[in-house]
């Protein structure tokens, strides 16, 4: 497949007080078009970071600083803020998780979302406010045509998520990077949000991003997933595989900490004991070394590199377990 976004060898860093530190460190994947790649993992596994890198929208301290970033036939990591602005907001949008701090409070909902239309598509501002109202009823607001005047802290939370996702659908963009869209909403709400954003993802063709620590999410909506460990990716593959057969480690561990997918009833469920390790103290080696039951002697000096796994091109994985030599001799 031709793909969308190509994201190779991925390096972004921060400069503190204390230095330089790697937030995102040899993160590679691809997404191919109207597809949904879910990036899973504990906060502080450089998901955000590897969003707000693709967006171009770091902090002033931080910058990607090694790899590339493909999308059609530009690098984003090298492309000018000018070019990249242009490119956000039309041919790629961004949901977040709390939809008030992107939404201008003192703006009415129809006037910003009319701006990037009028800005982007060129329509009038008459136009704008029609496609509006009809892009606010698609995304389930009910009154579009009143709410269409109202300031966004008249809204639900939900509404207001409701009408993020209305923006961001407003330029008809090829990728969607979400970050934890529903993460702030109540259980019910989300399982809504998440609906309206399949229904409409896969109505539009529109390839995704979703950031998530819920494996539940991850099940009800990715065709493939990257497990993210400390600021790296620890396994790739499609959704069923990963379900299937997880092959790391922190993968499996990540599977019995939700309680659905615990196992039998009345299983106790695993918490991964330990934390994500900080960026300024990365431990060597493999960086899970000091969380994982399966730890060999050769995981606390050698750092594993992501290896295909045998018979299975589109399954990678991170961990030493996985280093089998038969691997190499087959064509
Ligand atoms: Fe565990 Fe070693 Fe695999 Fe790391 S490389 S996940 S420490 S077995
Ligand atoms: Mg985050």
């Amino acid at each position: 497949t031709p793909e969308l976004l190509q994201v190779r060898n991925l390096k972004t860093e921060f400069s503190t007080d204390q230095g330089a530190v790697t937030a995102v460190d040899e993160v590679s994947f691809s997404l191919a078009p109207g597809e949904t790649l879910c990036l899973v993992g504990e906060s502080g596994s450089g998901k955000s970071v590897t969003a707000l890198s693709i967006m171009g929208l770091l902090a002033d301290n931080g910058r990607v600083a090694g790899g590339s970033i493909r999308f059609e036939d530009q690098d984003l990591a090298t492309l000018p803020e000018r070019r990249l602005r242009a490119i956000r907001g039309n041919s790629i949008a961004m949901i977040f998780q709390e939809p008030m701090t992107s939404l201008n409070p003192v703006l009415t909902i129809g006037d910003q979302l009319s701006e990037t239309m009028i800005l982007h598509l060129g329509l009038t501002k008459a136009q704008a406010r029609e496609r509006v109202i009809e892009l606010l009823t698609k995304v389930g607001i009910p009154r579009a045509a009143e709410v269409v005047d109202d300031y966004p802290h008249r809204l639900s939370g939900g509404m207001r998520q409701r009408a993020m996702i209305a923006m961001a659908l407003s330029c008809g963009p090829k990728l969607i990077v979400a970050d934890e869209p529903t993460t702030a909403l109540d259980v019910t709400i989300q399982a809504q949000i998440l609906k309206l954003i399949r229904d409409l993802s896969a109505e539009t063709g529109t390839a995704m991003i979703l950031i998530t620590h819920d494996l539940g999410v991850v099940a009800e909506m990715a065709d493939r997933v990257a497990v993210m460990y400390a600021g790296q990716v620890v396994e790739q593959a499609d959704v069923f595989t990963l379900f299937d057969e997880p092959k790391h480690p922190y993968t499996t561990a990540l599977m019995r900490s939700i309680p659905h997918l615990a196992g039998p009833a009345g299983e106790r469920l695993t918490a991964i004991s330990g934390s994500v390790p900080s960026l300024a103290q990365m431990p060597t080696g493999c960086r899970f070394h000091d969380r994982c039951p399966q730890a060999m002697d050769r995981c606390r000096d050698d750092r594993p590199e992501l290896l295909q796994l045998n018979g299975s091109p589109d399954h990678t994985v991170r961990c030493w377990l996985y280093d089998v030599p038969v691997a190499k001799v087959l064509p």
